[in-house]
């Protein structure tokens, strides 16, 4: 028997008469004057299907998800039943033949997209959950955007490479998955947080252009958008300027953009250093879709004499502000600001709103001259009704503070425009909550100048950028240093002493001595990318197995136990304290190992 000569969708008026089969599952059944409707959901999409139990016993058997073969003739609906919603929707197949391939049972959830249903009962079924329309669709569309990438970097005389997912670790600054070794027992490979290293050393190798679709590694603690294994598109060049980069990797963003949301896109992306974005948006992956921008009032407070702000400019901080627009303040909702704001490590937060006469209504506003009032006003362009929000503190609190104000008041729902920009000039290192110093990209990206390094590394910059859109972190990447004197250098800088940087960097420092090419690249989220152009708020719905916050997977429920061969053959005896408190898990049916 041929189980399908047509996909749904390929049925439309101009088959009528044709006698076809299709094969799916059957997605809604309904019974009306003694006939069953079924529609029939393929890869494709829904077509209906017409069939008399009474010629075709079998039809009585069918339920929700059974897997079926259905042969019959193409009909055209009857009038008053044309379905406009349904790409097949003037047509419907009436059944000659059907054949169960396999019965389902009963269904622990409705795969429409209307039903909510509890995110760890659809990963505990995830494939069925991949039958539901919208997961269906989230699959197809990230599929277009590798295709998109592939074709596009193709094109621009890119080589695909494969490297290696059993290495040496790389620091890109997570902590690294391990895999024991069962050759060299008591040896471990790290799962790669990024393929750094070796696509610098294909760019020793002269490739010139590579570019991979690269699962990655990291073992982080989890956050709502990340997961332990993910997909880059991770590319890099050689004789490469960061314009260059920069232009490359915009115009696949903007292929990939387009193949989903149609148009073309043509605006250039908006580049701003990251001074400028911490300045402007409070955040090194600002969202520009709406304004709120972050003002300076520095000047309009310099001989103030209300404590809080002449505090913070007298001891080297700053007054800034946004307007957040017209909106409601009652006392209650200013509480629920200052919480906020202290939540993001402001000491507290001066509110005010424009009353209709347009003097400010504050609880600070008494402290206030005249001429700071209007100043005020003028310099936030606030009308009566605004909301005008004040942090008074050092730089780096102020931008956090309004940043995370501006994004809870301001920030739409959903993706439905696209706001990409570039991020440059990030610094060269982070100081860390320890006091210790730390690179901010990773330590193989190139200083912007060596001398503003060696004079005061805390306040270099360095040649690494990000792409953003949304407000969400796209990828990252930098110009490398490709002298060994100078990555020398940056390990001391970052505290790695000479004979451990030999030790663990020996051989790239090595291949680094053999001619490198100047070089550069960049790698951004693939997953986070399907998402937003899917208008997903989780990218856990544009990964077809991912797994839950805490690194489960509740339908293979991996991590597991191994057996006790398996680690003997590597050469590993589980903790005591591990094997006491897995027994005292496996009692309470509880999970309290690891720190998660
Ligand atoms: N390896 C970097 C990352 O994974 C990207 C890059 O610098 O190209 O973020």
């Amino acid at each position: 028997m041929t189980y399908r000569t047509d996909h749904a969708t390929d049925l439309d008026s101009t088959r009528i008469g044709d006698t076809v089969s299709v094969a799916g599952w059957v997605s809604r059944r309904r019974d009306h004057g003694g006939v069953a409707f079924i529609d029939v959901r393929d890869a494709s999409g829904i077509v209906q299907v017409v069939a008399d139990p009474a010629s075709i016993p079998v039809v009585e058997d069918l339920r929700m998800e059974y897997c079926v073969s259905i042969t019959g003739a193409v009909r055209e609906r009857p009038e008053g039943t044309v379905n406009e919603e349904l790409a097949t929707g003037e047509i419907e197949i009436h059944a000659d033949e059907v054949v169960v391939l396999s019965p389902s049972k009963t269904l622990p959830f409705m795969l429409d997209d209307r039903t909510e249903i509890e995110e760890r009962t659809r990963l505990r079924y995830r494939y069925l959950d991949l039958r539901r329309p919208r997961m269906a669709e989230n699959l197809r569309a990230r599929s277009r955007v590798t295709a998109t990438i592939r074709r596009t970097l193709d094109g621009m005389g890119f080589l695909e490479v494969e490297t290696p997912t059993l290495i040496r670790s790389t620091p890109e600054g997570a902590r690294d998955m391990l895999v024991p070794s069962r050759l060299r027992q008591g040896d471990f490979y790290a799962l790669p947080q990024s393929p750094q290293l070796f696509k610098q050393l294909l760019m020793i190798g002269g490739v010139e252009r590579y570019f991979q679709i690269a699962r990655c590694y990291r073992d982080e603690d989890f956050r709502s958008d990340r997961q332990l294994e993910f997909t880059q598109l991770d590319l890099e060049g050689s004789f490469w300027t960061q314009a260059e980069v920069l232009d490359t990797v915009e115009t696949v963003l903007k292929t990939a953009a387009t193949e989903i949301r149609g148009g073309e896109m043509t605006e250039p992306f908006l580049r701003v250093t990251w001074q400028e974005a911490m300045d402007r948006f409070g955040s090194d992956k600002p969202d520009i879709r709406f304004g709120m921008e972050i003002v300076v009032l520095d000047d309009v407070f310099a001989d103030t004499e209300f404590g809080v702000f002449s505090g913070a400019l007298t001891s080297g901080g700053t007054v800034r502000g946004i307007n957040a627009g017209p909106r409601e303040l009652s006392r209650a909702q200013a509480d629920v600001l200052v919480e906020r704001a202290k939540e993001l490590g402001a000491k507290g937060l001066v509110w005010m709103q424009v009353t209709d006469d347009g003097s400010l209504r504050s609880s600070v506003a008494k402290f206030l001259s005249y001429d700071e009032k209007t100043g005020l006003v003028s310099r936030l362009e606030a009308e009566p009704g605004h909301v005008l929000l004040i942090a008074a503190d050092r730089w780096q609190t102020v931008s956090a503070v309004l940043g995370g104000l501006r994004l809870d008041l301001g920030r739409p729902q959903g993706h439905d425009d696209l706001a990409f920009l570039w991020v440059t000039d990030f610094p060269m290192f982070e100081v860390e909550d320890d006091g210790s110093r730390t690179f901010s990209h990773h330590p193989f990206t190139s200083p912007a100048l060596i001398e503003d390094m060696v004079a005061d590394p805390d306040t270099a910059l360095s040649q690494a950028y990000d792409a953003v859109l949304n407000g969400v972190e796209l990828g990252s990447g930098s110009i490398r240093i490709h002298d060994p004197a100078v990555q020398r250098q940056v390990f001391e800088v970052l505290g790695i002493d000479a004979e451990t940087a030999e030790r663990r960097f020996g051989w790239f420092l090595d291949a680094l001595d053999y001619g490198t090419p100047p070089h550069g690249g960049f790698a951004f989220g693939i997953d986070r990318l399907a998402m937003v152009l899917q208008g997903e708020e989780s990218i856990r719905d544009v990964i077809p197995f991912p797994k839950t916050q805490t690194g489960v997977d509740p339908m293979t429920e991996a991590p597991a136990e191994v057996d006790d061969t398996q680690l003997t053959e590597l050469g590993i005896r589980l903790r005591p304290e591990v094997i006491a408190a897995r027994a005292e898990d496996t009692e309470t049916g509880e999970v309290s190992r690891g720190d998660v």
